[in-house]
């Protein structure tokens, strides 16, 4: 069988590849000290897993509607109106199969052949990847250590031609842990309401925040901006439900009913008794995340001392995410060696930056237990001294 070409374009995916590896060496009894995976390492909460028992136990088992179940728009429609300032009402929003498919479905419901997406690097691995898929091409701006690894406006106004259709803004950041301020976002939306191109923001991490760091939605900044601004975001990284596979997607109407349509014909609903369990994530306190990022903000703390005392290693303090997006180019190794030989030598599971569009850096994902973390960093010191001696 000839396969499409589109499969060709695409590259797998590297973080769940060195997460592999890690889990082989793991069962083959080897003692690896994992910082690859991108999801909270603890429990979902009770009262969570108990409404999607509520459901199953009440027979919520059928086929609901493509876009989700009203009640779960419904409470999507006001978290975004409370937390985020955003008026969208339940025909604003899609339930998707997690954040992933909600860009997935955003891209092919909009992107045409040629049509350009800007993605700032270091960025989300499977953001050029689903541009790529949807026929077009990605645009990747890069950012530096110096500038935060955020993007400026002028550096995105330069990226923009009569080609662009979407520019995607992703604070807090996976890799980089970057979160814009209120003030560096209004200055993006500046361009975005003067130039009119479309943004989608992905805020799947807007909740893991450190040190004071707020967060602003882009389409909370101005009317304008609302109007361009399309929302992915979902319950994976804030209610530790990577599994439970919710995600939504809320926009102006069109949109939404277009991506809409095209879940319509490949998943149709998502699991609808996770959908309950979303719905008493957002309706309930939200004590346990506060417990999560309070978890986090020790372990982040503990990294980042530990970091101050390695030779070779340089990072910048990220303020919301669960990761650290060190620069190891001091070394002299590429990242992918740098990962490789960190695994072989001292067990320690690490994400090579290229996939994140910069090589010279690693990234370390700290939703790991505590125990985890310390070996783990000793290991990685003895690692950075052995390439200095
Ligand atoms: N967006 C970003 C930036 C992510 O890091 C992830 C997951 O790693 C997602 C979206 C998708 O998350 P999910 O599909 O699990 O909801």
């Amino acid at each position: 069988m000839k396969l499409a070409a589109r499969v060709e374009q695409v590259s797998p995916s590297m973080t769940l590849a060195i997460d592999a590896k890690a889990k082989a060496m793991k069962a083959d009894g080897i003692d690896v000290c994992s910082f690859s995976a991108g999801e909270p390492d603890f429990d979902t909460p009770k009262h969570i897993v108990e409404a999607a028992k509520t459901a199953l136990d009440q027979g919520k088992t059928r086929y609901g509607p493509a876009a989700g179940e009203l009640k779960l728009r419904e409470a999507i429609a006001q978290k975004l109106q409370r937390d985020n300032s955003l008026c969208y009402g339940p025909e604003n929003i899609l339930v998707t199969n997690g954040g992933k498919q909600s860009l997935f479905n955003l891209m092919l419901a909009t992107i045409e052949p040629g049509d350009e997406v800007i993605i700032p690097a270091p960025y989300w691995v499977s953001y050029p990847e689903m541009v790529k898929l949807a026929e077009g091409t990605p645009i990747i701006v890069p950012t530096t250590l110096e500038s935060g690894f955020k993007i400026s406006p002028d550096q995105l106004q330069q990226a923009i031609t009569p080609k662009t259709k979407l520019f995607v803004f992703n604070s807090p950041s996976n890799p980089t842990g970057m979160v814009y301020t209120p003030d560096e976002v209004r200055a993006i939306a500046k361009v975005v309401e003067e130039t009119g191109i479309w943004v989608v923001a992905d805020e799947i991490y807007e909740k893991i925040l450190y040190d004071g760091a707020e967060h602003l939605s882009m389409g909370a900044v101005s009317p304008e901006a609302y109007e361009r601004t399309i929302v992915s975001s979902g319950f994976a990284k804030t209610y530790a439900m990577t599994g439970w596979r919710v995600g939504f997607l809320a926009g102006p109407v069109p949109i939404i009913k277009a991506a809409t349509k095209i879940q319509g014909h490949s998943t149709s609903n998502v699991c609808t008794f996770s959908q309950y369990g979303a719905i008493a994530a957002y309706s309930h306190p939200q004590d346990c995340v506060q417990e999560m990022v309070e978890a986090f903000a020790e372990r982040r703390a503990f990294i980042l001392n530990c970091f101050d005392a390695m030779p070779g290693i340089t990072c910048p303090k990220p303020n919301g995410a669960f990761y650290m997006f060190p620069s190891i180019g001091a070394t002299g190794l590429t990242s992918l060696e740098f990962c490789d030989r960190l695994l072989d030598e001292q067990q320690v599971a690490a994400v090579p930056g290229i996939a994140f569009g910069a090589d010279d850096c690693i990234r370390m994902s700290y939703a790991t237990d505590m125990d985890t973390i310390q070996r783990g960093m000793e290991r990685l010191s003895n690692f950075l001294h052995a390439i200095a001696s």
